[in-house]
């Protein structure tokens, strides 16, 4: 509880099993749930640096493959372009056997011709002793062809008297017309010696190293030994390069990932702050709704909470209270000694759990008891940081308690007058008739001894005694009757529902002692009725009390139901009292309100003759009858205008 006020700390209330007050424990899945973006983050780095390194591995292999397919095509294709030449020149060597020609006829034919233009440097007819018969181009051999690689290959051709034909031709011009366009596009392609020599080259210059190739002997295709070379142009990207960017990348989710789940932690903090927020207010609320004083203090005893109740009951702000140390101002100076040794020994924690009382002094000086129940204080962790104390001021509830005995005392005191005046009423309305008679008896004899003369005059004069003493005896009777009858109802305009209410309230306390519900249902309206409402309310008590006395022995539901209203042509008032107990098994009203009539140990059977006595002097009426449902109703109604009332007599008495 933490009064915002004060500034006091925070403080969790004693049972840490049942409090409502104390923090929930945090979930355990939520403990380690901020690792869980570096987790993330880890796994997506490492997750990236395999896919990474797998894509280049892939991405190699996949470029090595395509590099020995085109080589092989290369090689094919070269192949083909020298058998094609060396056919070309097997079959000029045909000719020049069948019909050799001069060596000037040589240069013209076309074979020739047509080899020098395609790819030959040269071509050199050679005799069987290997002299020169004829050679193309004439004069030192620096043709077109060799001039663009420098290097050349040769086809031989023997002919058939001996000699033979030699055909130069630049491998580089060949690889040139040979290398489809795409190949050229993917790669460099070179001619090689096994020396490591180039001997041809689609490009200029040396080749990185970073660059995937794949080499071909040419020995077969064209004789020599040449290897045939492709460098792939596509560098592959070391997984490396790529990282930074993927990492990137990966971060940027990864930012919005947990920039996702922040929002949402923000939102869920944002709830449970406002969550406390209102768990706060409600408690200060609560707390100082209460009429119960709060107190915490330390290990030490120092008060470190105070509500504001205890601090009204105390005559101080809370302000003032808290920090202060025992001894406090509000202990009685003369009991300081017990008050501290008390105090000791709750702070052992031997406080009575049921509560001890105490007298406190207030800020005048004045005392007053209080009632204060010790708890152990006890932190979120479940650590005990003190005592919490409720006091519950003794002098309001004691003033109560009094105020309702003198109530019922009067009441009983009332209660008993009027039952009095009744049995005087009833005892007068009895013993008239045989003091009547006595006096009548007695006068009869009289006459007749002294008409008869020569009586005894002593039996005369003990008849004459007889017949004063029985008259006395009734005046006697009558006067004691004068005296203790009922009073006169003090009429005046009362609340028929004001009354029902305030005998209801002075049977409460019986009623939740014998478990009963009662149940009020005040539909009569709030205009007032002439009547006297003391005696009215006796008569509601007494039904009251009535029914609770039928429910004692009921094992079921006890129930009463009291309710008020008005008659249909709005004359009367009306009170039923009804209860789910035995009934009255058949039993009528006059049969119930017969004086002395009583079916209790110890009952003296009065209580219903009164209601009656007293409803038929206010003009009303009282019935009784079964509920419905089982159980007894007694019902009672009253005039609503104002009835002279100067000769209200019980008819019986007359
Ligand atoms: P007492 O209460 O002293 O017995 P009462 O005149 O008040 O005298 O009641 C007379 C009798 O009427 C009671 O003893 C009881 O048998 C009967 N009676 C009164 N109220 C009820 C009720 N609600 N249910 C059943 N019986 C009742």
């Amino acid at each position: 509880m933490d009064d915002v006020r004060d500034g006091s700390p925070t403080v969790f209330v004693t049972d840490r099993t049942s409090s409502p007050l104390a923090f929930p424990p945090r979930p355990p899945r939520r403990r380690g749930l901020w690792l869980l973006p570096l987790l993330l983050a880890l796994a997506l780095v490492a997750g990236v640096l395999v896919a990474l390194r797998q894509g280049e591995q892939t991405e190699r292999l996949d470029q090595r493959e395509a590099l020995i397919t085109d080589a092989l095509s290369v090689r094919q294709q070269i192949e083909q372009r020298v058998d094609a030449e060396r056919q070309r020149l097997k079959s000029l060597a045909q000719r020049i056997d069948i019909q050799p020609p001069t060596a000037a006829v040589f240069g013209s034919l076309p074979e020739v011709y047509e080899g020098l233009q395609r790819s030959w440097i040269s071509v050199t007819w050679l005799d069987a002793n290997n002299r020169v018969v004829a050679q193309l181009p004439e004069g030192p051999v620096a043709s077109r062809n060799t001039a663009s690689s420098g290097l050349s290959a040769h086809l031989a051709q023997p002919l058939a008297n001996g000699g033979s034909l030699v055909v130069r031709y630049s491998p580089g011009v060949m690889l040139r017309q040979n290398v489809p366009w795409w190949i050229a596009h993917k790669y460099d392609v070179r001619l090689v010696d096994t020396a490591g020599a180039v001997i041809a080259s689609t490009f200029e210059g040396s080749i990185p190293e970073d660059r995937q190739s794949y080499s071909l002997s040419l020995v077969d295709a064209m004789g020599s030994d040449a290897n045939l070379e492709l460098i792939a142009r596509d560098r592959i990207k070391p997984w490396y390069r790529s990282l930074p960017v993927a990492l990137i990348a990966s971060f940027g989710v990864l930012i919005v990932l947990s920039t996702a789940m922040l929002r949402r932690q923000m939102r869920e903090v944002l709830r449970a702050e406002e969550a406390w927020r209102g768990e706060a207010a409600w408690r200060k609320a609560m707390e100082d709704s209460l009429n119960v004083g709060l107190r915490a203090r330390d290990l030490e005893g120092k008060l470190v909470y105070v509500n504001r109740t205890l601090a009204e009951m105390l005559g101080y702000t809370p302000q003032e209270l808290v920090g202060l140390a025992p001894p406090m101002p509000y202990w009685p100076p003369d009991t300081l000694e017990a008050t501290m040794e008390r105090h000791r020994r709750n702070l052992l924690g031997e406080a009575p759990p049921e509560g001890y009382e105490a007298v406190w002094c207030r800020r005048d000086g004045s005392r007053f008891p209080v009632m204060i129940f010790e708890a152990p204080l006890v932190d979120a962790r479940g650590n005990q940081i003190g005592w919490m104390g409720s006091i519950i001021d003794l002098a309001e509830r004691k003033r109560l308690e009094e105020r309702e005995q003198r109530q019922t005392e009067l009441m009983a005191h009332h209660a008993r007058l009027t039952m009095l005046g009744e049995i005087a009423s009833t005892l007068a309305h009895e013993l008239n008739q045989p003091l009547t008679a006595i006096a009548g008896y007695g006068a009869g004899a009289l006459n007749s001894l002294e008409r008869d003369g020569g009586a005894d005059p002593v039996v005369l004069r003990a008849l004459r005694r007889l017949g004063e003493q029985a008259a006395h005896a009734g005046a006697i009777v009558q006067r004691i009757r004068h005296f203790l009858t009922r009073r006169e109802p003090e009429l005046e305009p009362c609340d028929i529902n004001a009354v029902v209410r305030g005998a209801v309230a002075l049977l409460r306390r019986d009623l939740n002692r014998a478990n009963i519900l009662l149940d009020l249902r005040l539909d009569a309206p709030a205009q007032p009725i002439v009547a006297d409402s003391v005696l009215i309310e006796q008569v509601v008590v007494n039904l009251v009390r009535n029914a609770a006395d039928a429910l004692t022995s009921q094992d079921r539901e006890r129930r009463i139901d009291v309710a008020t209203s008005l008659s249909a042509d709005g004359r009367f008032v009306r009170i039923d009292v009804t209860d789910n107990g035995p009934g009255l098994n058949g039993r009528r009203i006059e049969q119930l309100c017969a004086p002395f009539y009583s079916t209790k140990p110890e009952g003296m059977g009065m209580g219903l003759a009164i209601c009656r006595s007293i409803i038929e002097a206010h003009h009303g009426a009282l019935d009784a009858g079964e509920a419905f449902g089982g159980g007894a109703r007694f019902s009672l109604t009253l005039p609503v205008a104002l009835i002279p009332l100067a000769a209200v007599e019980r008819g019986s008495d007359e």
